[in-house]
């Protein structure tokens, strides 16, 4: 499109600022869910050193479908068809059950074309900070455990597009659930 890259991006933004209005993080606090998707394309910009704009689109939008009652065509409207896809890519068929979405993920995560791996290795850095931080109160220390283990098992998969993210996800994975 002819808009410059910081208006596209602006774009995103505010698209799912409005679409994730009511929702909140599990965390005591009730962080506003927002804060996650900028925080994704945030970590990959200043951390992982992407600066290609349909990644970091895809990145502020990667949870519109699954999360609200956003649509595939609404997202390939607004910011065309590789953003859409790149989210797709991102994105859980819900009509599953959770256990077998946990492991599409760790299935399909090789198979993701490099800007999707990109997206996956920055939401799964922000949650295990987020869960380093502070685990939802009805979390028990197993729960927390099991999910690093899966999020491990999924970046492994996302290896080879991005050594930066890699390294941060090294370190997560090296100092684990270790504050509790
Ligand atoms: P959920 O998928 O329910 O929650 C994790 C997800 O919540 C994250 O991936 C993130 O997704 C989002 N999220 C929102 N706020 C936070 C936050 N503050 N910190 C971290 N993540 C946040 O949990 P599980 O991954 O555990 O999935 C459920 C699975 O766990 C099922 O398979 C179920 O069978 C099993 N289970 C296990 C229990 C146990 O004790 N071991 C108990 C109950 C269920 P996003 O990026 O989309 O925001
Ligand atoms: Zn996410």
């Amino acid at each position: 499109t002819s808009i410059p890259p910081v208006g596209q991006l602006l774009h995103a933004i505010h698209f799912a600022a409005l679409k994730h209005s009511t929702q909140r993080r599990k965390d005591s606090a009730g962080t506003p869910y927002i804060n996650h998707p900028i925080g994704v394309a945030h970590i990959l910009w200043y951390e992982g050193d992407v600066q290609d704009i349909g990644a970091l689109q895809a990145a502020v939008l990667h949870d519109t479908v699954e999360d609200t009652d956003t649509s595939f065509e609404e997202l390939e409207l607004e910011f065309g068809n590789e953003v859409r896809q790149i989210v797709a890519e991102c994105t859980d068929d819900k009509t599953l059950p959770k256990a077998e979405r946990k492991r599409l993920q760790v299935e399909n995560a090789p198979k993701k074309s490099d800007k999707a791996k990109l997206v996956k290795m920055a939401d799964k850095i922000y949650n295990l900070r987020d869960l380093q931080r502070e685990p939802p109160a009805d979390w028990t220390l197993d729960r927390v455990r099991e999910y690093f283990l899966w999020a491990q098992k999924v970046t492994d998969g996302c290896r080879g597009v991005n050594g930066k993210l890699e390294n941060i996800l090294e370190d997560i994975y090296q100092s684990g659930t270790f504050v509790y």
